[in-house]
This record gives C-alpha cells, structure tokens and sequence, in this order.
C-alpha cells in the first residue's frame, strides 16, 4: 500500500476515529447564552427541590404554569400531570399516535442520600439536646460532619395535621450540624482505624439545643426546652415526631463554581440534574407523534423498594390511565410498555484527576464532554445491570448525532473497583429498550456535587431531541 499523503492522514483520522468533543469548543454565541440561563434556572430548581416531596411541588408547579392539568381531574386537555403520594410526579403530553403503539419516556429520580431524623430522635445528653438520625442512601459519613444542616420534612400532628418544615435556608434560619472530634483527641479512635469503622452512624447526632427549662429540679429540662418550643411555635409534641418525615440536607444554595463560573456546586445533583434535564425537555413537547413521558421516582438511592419507587406498579397503572384517557382499553398497558423507549436519566461519574486510578480513563466519563450514555451499569462481571441492546443504542446515537447534542459512552469506573445501579433495570422489565444517559458528575453522592454546566445544558438537549424524534 501506497503511504497516504498529510492531507489524506489528517483526512482518515477525522473519518475514522472517535475524537472526544469538549462542548464549549462546540457552542455559538447564542447556545454558550442558553447553556448559561439554563444554569440560572437548575439552581433555583436545586434550591426549591432539596428533597423528593419539595421536587414533586416545584415540578408540579413549574408543570401548572406551562398549562398542565391533573390527570385525576376531569379537565379536558393533552398536558397532564400525575402526582402520586408527594413523592413520584409525572408529566405526560398525549401524542397523535394511539398510547398503545408506545411512549417515549425519560425517567429520573428525585430522591437523594442524607440524613433522616429516627422516629425518637430527641434527646438530651452532658445538657445539649440532639436529634437521632439514620443516613439514608450511599453515603461517605464523614462528609455530613462538623457542617451547617438544614432540617426538611414534614411532620403530623395527632390531628393528622401537616406541618410543613424547611428551616436553616434562610440566611436568618438557625441551622444544626453533627460535630466532628476534634484532632487533638482522634487519634486512636479515628486517624487509626479504617475510614469506615472511624465514623459511626450511631454517631451521626445532631446538635439541636442548649437551652434550659426550669430549674435544676426539672426533669431533662433542655429536652423539655426544645419541646415547649416546638409545642410553641408549631403545636407539637414528642409524639408527633413519630409521624414525621425529616431530613437534614446541607444548607444553603447551590452555586456557580470555579472563577469562570462554568460549573454547579451543590447538593442533590443526583439525580436532579437530570430530573430538572427531563422536566424542560417534556416541557418543551408540542403536539408530539409518540406520547411523551416524564417520571421521576423516588426511593432509588435506597434499592428502589417501596409504593413510590421505580418498581411499584405505579408506571402501569399511569399508562392505563393514559390509554383510558385517549379511549383506549387500560388492559393494553403492558403491550403499550412493552414498545416504549426510554431513557434512564441519571448522572455518571465524571473522571477525577485526583483519582486516577479507579477509573479507565479510555471508558470514562469526562467534565464538559457532553452528555453520558452508559450501555451498562451494575458491579464486576455486569451483575445487576441492564446492558441496553446495541439495536437502541444505534438508535439513540442516531439521534443524538441528528441534533448536535454532544455525548459521549462511558461506564463507572474500572471492572471489580466497585459499582453502582439506576432504576433502568427495574423499567426494562417491562420490555421496553431502555439505557442510561445523563450528566457527569465529580464528587457524586457527596453534600457538594459538581456539574459542569455545558453538560448539564446538553442532557437537556439530548432529552430533548429524544422526545421530538420521529417514530
Ligand atoms: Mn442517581
Ligand atoms: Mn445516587
């Protein structure tokens, strides 16, 4: 074979080989305008959405706004809205096709780790008052210590009476933190130990009080303190704090990060990056062919076990009610599940610089490369996965290259490193071709992720023409 010249080389080279695409080397004037007002708008979804009950309100509003209406009211219209129990939500536009034929959906989830307070969290001990709590999710537990914590939930009284709480937000909101031991005295109980016997979720107490009641005679009097507070301010007692969901979240907003601002700083990013993502993509639907889906779940970071998790019968039934409301018969769920497409919108793991050696950097997910398509997920050997077909993925890669979207194929991290799942197994059970796609992020799961906001702009956008595509 003749040696090609420099022209043919360079020629053959763009041809042939897959060249990672850095978005911001792709974006005119105007998109580099979207993808900062996107950004704007995610914060303030991040802020008003620090828990799934908060994120199914914000959606349900935002969704209201747009001109939705409750699929449970007998309102006329092809824009509704499902909201089941405050804690899954999804948003539906009827296509002209019949449901039967199949949907398009894309599915996050809007539950993230944390703190959840016991059901006798309060107590007093050395004259300080704590609240009990057990961590909810994977998470690393020295993160949550000696850091400012807001308390989110709700709590019923014994009238059945909802008291919503969100406090240590506001700037003028106290908040709590689980104190950390200090070096001085760390050593043989922490320094030396392993990471993971060194912090103790027995331990993980908030701090909540120091304030006596009474006279030394009193009984507990600092416990007895917060309580008459608490019966003050909310009409509370003790008991009430049985029936109550509260979590403690880090406080305070999210943030642009890095002086150039590129990126997003704070918690909750998984998954809302791509729940936020796959809520404007459906917003943007008119008068699609296919009837198009958003669901975001709860309950995924704990297995997805529960009514409001991806594997509760809820996408069955919210397909039969579709397929009611089109004049269809609700018995022709699983057919119109079974030739849905979907996505599995959740985050990646974005290459760290300063770990290095738990990732395969030839199949790993970089910061600003554009949205994650993840064939697999699961644990060594590919347990637990769904490992999409390649017949979808051709699919989904068309589409993306159709529309600009820039993307990029990775998977977690390197093979027996440890691992990871997303609701796309419990989906697929139904039949549908499903895969995962969605943001890269650095220190994923943590009090403070990262997200670059070129990526976060082009899940949008993948969702997006997922949705508009033909057939
Ligand atoms: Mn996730
Ligand atoms: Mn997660």
């Amino acid at each position: 074979m003749e040696m090609p010249d420099k022209d043919t080389l360079k020629e053959m080279q763009d041809r042939l080989t897959l060249t990672p695409r850095l978005v911001w080397d792709h974006l005119d004037r105007g998109e580099r305008d979207q993808v900062m007002a996107y950004a704007e708008r995610y914060k303030h979804f991040l802020d008003h959405a620090k828990t799934e009950r908060e994120a199914v309100l914000e959606v349900q509003r935002l969704a209201r706004d747009r001109g939705f209406i409750d699929l449970q009211s007998n309102q006329q219209g092809d824009k509704v809205f499902f909201n089941y129990r405050g804690k899954i939500i999804a948003l539906a536009v009827l296509g002209q096709k019949p449901v039967s034929q199949g949907l398009r959906l894309l599915a996050a989830h809007i539950d993230s780790p944390r703190l959840d307070l016991k059901q006798n969290p309060l107590y007093e001990e050395t004259d300080l008052v704590y609240l009990k709590t057990h961590y909810y999710g994977g998470i690393k537990k020295y993160q949550w210590l000696a850091r400012p914590l807001a308390l989110h939930g709700v709590i019923f009284t014994a009238a059945g009476e909802p008291i919503t709480l969100r406090l240590g937000e506001d700037p003028a909101d106290p908040v709590f933190t689980v104190c950390d031991l200090l070096p001085h005295l760390a050593r043989k109980v922490q320094m030396d130990k392993k990471v993971d016997e060194a912090f103790i979720g027995e331990k993980m107490n908030l701090l909540a009080g120091s304030l006596p009641l009474g006279d030394k005679e009193t009984k507990e009097r600092f416990k007895l303190h917060l309580l008459n507070l608490l019966s003050q301010r909310y009409g509370l007692t003790e008991e009430d704090l049985i029936s109550a969901e509260l979590e403690a979240v880090p406080a305070g907003p999210a943030r642009d990060l890095g002086w150039d601002r590129s990126l997003v700083g704070g918690y909750g990013q998984d998954d809302r990056s791509s729940a936020f993502a796959a809520l404007e993509a459906l917003l943007d639907v008119d008068q699609p062919s296919c009837t198009c889906l958003t669901l975001l779940v709860d309950k995924e970071e704990v297995g997805s076990a529960g009514n409001t998790s991806a594997q509760s019968i809820l996408l069955e039934e919210l397909v039969a009610r579709l397929l009611a409301r089109q004049g269809e018969s609700p018995a022709l769920r699983r057919q119109a599940l079974m030739q849905s497409q979907a996505i599995s919108c959740d985050v990646a793991a974005a290459l760290d610089p300063d770990w290095p050696e738990v990732f395969e950097k030839r199949n790993a997910a970089r910061l600003g490369y554009g949205v994650v398509l993840t064939k697999y997920t699961g644990h060594g050997g590919k347990y637990h996965a769904n490992d999409a077909h390649a017949e979808y993925i051709s699919r989904i890669r068309s589409i993306f290259n159709q529309h600009n979207v820039i993307w990029q194929a990775a998977g977690l991290g390197k093979i027996d490193e440890g691992g990871g799942g997303t609701i796309a197994k419990f989906l697929a059970a139904y039949g549908m071709d499903i895969v995962d796609c969605g943001p890269a992020l650095l220190s994923m799961h943590s009090p403070f992720e990262v997200g670059s906001k070129a990526d976060l702009y082009m899940t949008y956008k993948a969702y997006r023409s997922f949705l508009s595509s033909l057939s």
